[in-house]
C-alpha cells in the first residue's frame, strides 16, 4: 500500500509552521486516540492514530522534515527510532541508507498483523524490532542468495500455558486499574490518563509467577528463517521481514526483523555503486609492446587488448561487467587500472639488456618518454 503524504495526513500546507503541525497533530491524536474509540472502530482509529503520530514525528523534527521534503518517504525511515539516520557527518546516511527498506516484505507469508486489543482493554504494545547483521561475499551480493538464518522466536510457556502464573495459581485483575491497564490522575480541571504503574499496562498482576518463564508466559527459542537476498544488494541495505521481531504485549502486533547487509572485502574487486574496479599488474615490456591481457570479471575471464605504449595508471572500461543494482536497469561497468611493474632481481644478462635499451632510448630522447618533457618543463617553471 502506498504511504500517504505526511502533510496530507495532518491536513497542513507544505510550508506549515511547527506550531500548526503540532496543533493539527493534537487534534487528530484526540480524535483517533485508542482510548476514545472502542469496538468496531478501534482498529481503524488505531491505524489513523499511528499514521498521524508517524507524520508528526517526522515533520516536527527539522532534520527529518528536510529529508522528507527532499526525498519523500524514501528520505525518512520511521523504523530507525530516535535519532533516525545513522552514519554520515551530515547526519544523513546517503541514498543506499535511505532506500534501505525498499524490499519490504520479500519473505511473503510472514505478516505483522494480529493486532487485536487485549480482553478488558489493557494497553496494547507493538513488539520491538530486531536487527540481524549478515555478512556476504561480493559474488553473493551480485548474484543474490537464498539462505537460512536462526532468529529468536517466542512460544507459549508449557509450564503455565501462557498465563505467567505458577501452576495451581492464577493471575488476578489489577486492583489499581481494575484490568484496564490505565489509570486516571486528576490535576485541577484535567484528567490525565497514564499507564497503570502497578501492572505496567497489562491489567493483570501475577501473585506467584511461573518459574519457567519468570511470569512472562512465553519462552524464547530459536527458529530458522528462509532469507532471499536480492541480486545487486549493496552494503548497508536492509531487508525487512515483517512480524519476525519481538512479540507484542497484551496481544499487540509483533515487531519486524531487519537484516542488515555487510559485504566482505574482495581480493580483487572494489565496488563503487554498480561499478567495479580492479588493478591489473602489467610488465614493463608488455606495456611497451602492447598485446592481449586476461582480466578477471565476476562472471569469468575477459580480454583486454593493450595498445602499444600503455602508460601506468591507464584505465580500461569493460561495459556491463559491473553489478546490476537492485533498482538499476543496466549493470555497471568494470574498470581495470593498469599498474606497470618494474622488473626486480635481474640476472647479469637482463641487466646488460636493460643498459643497452637505456642507451638506445636516450638516443631517441623525448620521443620515448611522453610524460618526461612536460614534467621537466614544469620543474623548470617551479625554480624560475
Ligand atoms: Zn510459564
Ligand atoms: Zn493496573
Amino acid at each position: 500500500m502506498a504511504k500517504r503524504d505526511y502533510y496530507e495526513i495532518l491536513g497542513v500546507a507544505k510550508n506549515a509552521s511547527d506550531e500548526d503541525i503540532k496543533k493539527a497533530y493534537r487534534k487528530l491524536a484526540m480524535k483517533h486516540h485508542p482510548d476514545r474509540n472502542q469496538g468496531d472502530d478501534a482498529k481503524k482509529a488505531e491505524e489513523k492514530f499511528k499514521e498521524a503520530k508517524e507524520a508528526y514525528e517526522m515533520l516536527s523534527d527539522a532534520k527529518k522534515r528536510a529529508a522528507y521534503d527532499q526525498y519523500g518517504h524514501a528520505g525518512v525511515d520511521p523504523n530507525m527510532g530516535a535519532g533516525g539516520f545513522r552514519g554520515g557527518p551530515e547526519g544523513f546516511g546517503g541514498f543506499a541508507e535511505a532506500f534501505g527498506d525498499i524490499f519490504g516484505d520479500i519473505f511473503g507469508g510472514a505478516q505483522g498483523g494480529g493486532g487485536r486489543r487485549g480482553a478488558g482493554g489493557p494497553q496494547v504494545y507493538r513488539g520491538s524490532d530486531l536487527s540481524y547483521a549478515m555478512e556476504i561475499s561480493l559474488e553473493e551480493a551480485a548474484n543474490g542468495k537464498e539462505t537460512q538464518i536462526r532468529i529468536p522466536s517466542w512460544s507459549e510457556c508449557e509450564t503455565c500455558h501462557g498465563s505467567g502464573a505458577k501452576p495451581g495459581t492464577s493471575a488476578k485483575t489489577c486492583p489499581s486499574c481494575h484490568g484496564s491497564g490505565t489509570v486516571h490522575l486528576r490535576q485541577g480541571f484535567f484528567s490525565i490518563q497514564q499507564t497503570c504503574p502497578h501492572c505496567h499496562g497489562s491489567g493483570k498482576i501475577i501473585p506467584e509467577p511461573c518459574t519457567t518463564c519468570n511470569g512472562q508466559g512465553r519462552v524464547k527459542q530459536n527458529k530458522t528463517l528462509e532469507v532471499k537476498i536480492p541480486a545487486g544488494i549493496n552494503e548497508g541495505m536492509r531487508i525487512r521481514s515483517a512480524g519476525n521481531g519481538e512479540p507484542g504485549m497484551n496481544g499487540g502486533p509483533p515487531g519486524d526483523l531487519y537484516i542488515e547487509i555487510r559485504i566482505r572485502q574482495h581480493d580483487i574487486f572494489e565496488r563503487d555503486g554498480d561499478d567495479l574496479h580492479c588493478t591489473v599488474p602489467v610488465s614493463i615490456t608488455l606495456a611497451a609492446l602492447g598485446g592481449p591481457i586476461e582480466v578477471p570479471t565476476l562472471s569469468g575471464k575477459a580480454e583486454i587488448d593493450l595498445p602499444e605504449g600503455t602508460q601506468h595508471g591507464k584505465t580500461f572500461r569493460l561495459r556491463g561487467k559491473g553489478i546490476k543494482g537492485v533498482r538499476s536497469s543496466y549493470p555497471g561497468d568494470l574498470y581495470c587500472h593498469v599498474a606497470v611493474e618494474t622488473p626486480v632481481k635481474l640476472t647479469e644478462h637482463q641487466r646488460k639488456l636493460m643498459k643497452e635499451l637505456d642507451e638506445s632510448l636516450k638516443k631517441g630522447g623525448e620521443r620515448h618518454s611522453p610524460n618526461a618533457k612536460s614534467w621537466t618543463d614544469r620543474v623548470k617553471d617551479l625554480f624560475k
